[in-house]
């Protein structure tokens, strides 16, 4: 389970300060599927960066699995992360220098797995996200859909706890957004939390729970029923 309590992010850039989050108190089960809404600039992706270990809160606390994470330095939130969460972005954030299968390598690479596991491993999930026929291309060869589906296979590949998703099907057609929908809807079946930011009601069905955010608060719950 992870939980905060009256989190606040504040930036400040050039004197000028910027109230993201004002006090926010979330509890994410194990296993439970939570959709997160509302207005551009409202908080969404300051939020999920914060349950992610990448961002530290300005105040509050963050129970991340019954460790107290929200004053962590950058290392050990970074230690925290290996293995423990996978990050599935809008625009892909795929290595372009890298291969489809060397992208989705990578955090075994950083587990230190080694390599005929690793072989295994990242063919399983290259196979189960139907893109293990383009293995030795380059993100730039694919298509969104099939760059997608690189992202997810790299953020599962070391079986997360936890995955976080920035509007995953944000640059994708309503086939390919379908598509990765139900892959994500297929790893939450099978035990992995997941939290999700989206403006799209559609995708937000597959939630179990919607959470909507206003001005940096949550404003309302909602189960899906
Ligand atoms: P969108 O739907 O457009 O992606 P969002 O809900 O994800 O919006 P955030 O990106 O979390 O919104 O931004 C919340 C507020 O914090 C905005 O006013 C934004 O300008 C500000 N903000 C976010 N990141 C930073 C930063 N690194 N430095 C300064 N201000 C920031
Ligand atoms: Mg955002």
């Amino acid at each position: 389970m992870i939980k905060t309590a009256n989190l606040q992010k504040i930036f400040t850039t050039e004197e000028v300060e910027t109230t993201a989050l004002n006090g926010i108190d979330l509890e994410v089960k194990d296993g439970e599927f939570v959709a997160i809404m509302g207005p551009s600039g409202c908080g969404k992706s300051t939020l999920l960066n914060i349950l992610g270990l990448l961002d530290n809160p300005s105040e509050g606390s963050y129970d991340f699995h019954g460790t107290e994470v929200a004053k962590l330095s950058e290392r050990q939130r970074a230690q925290l992360r290996k293995g423990n969460i996978g990050f599935v972005f809008q625009s892909f954030n795929l290595i372009d220098e890298l291969t489809v299968y060397e992208n989705v390598e990578l955090p075994l690479l950083y587990l230190k797995v080694p390599a005929d596991q690793r072989k295994e491993m990242v063919e399983t999930v290259l196979t189960r996200m139907n893109i293990m026929h383009r293995r030795n291309h380059f993100p730039q060869q694919l298509s969104g859909g099939q760059q997608q589906r690189t992202a997810i296979a790299r953020a599962v590949v070391a079986k997360p706890k936890l995955i976080l998703a920035d509007e995953p099907t944000g640059n994708l057609d309503s086939a390919n957004g379908e598509e990765v929908m139900k892959l994500l809807s297929q790893l939450n079946d099978e035990g992995t939390s997941i939290i999700m930011v989206t403006h799209s009601p559609y995708d937000a069905g597959f939630a179990h729970r919607i959470v909507n955010l206003f001005d940096g608060k949550v404003v309302t719950e909602k189960m899906r029923v």
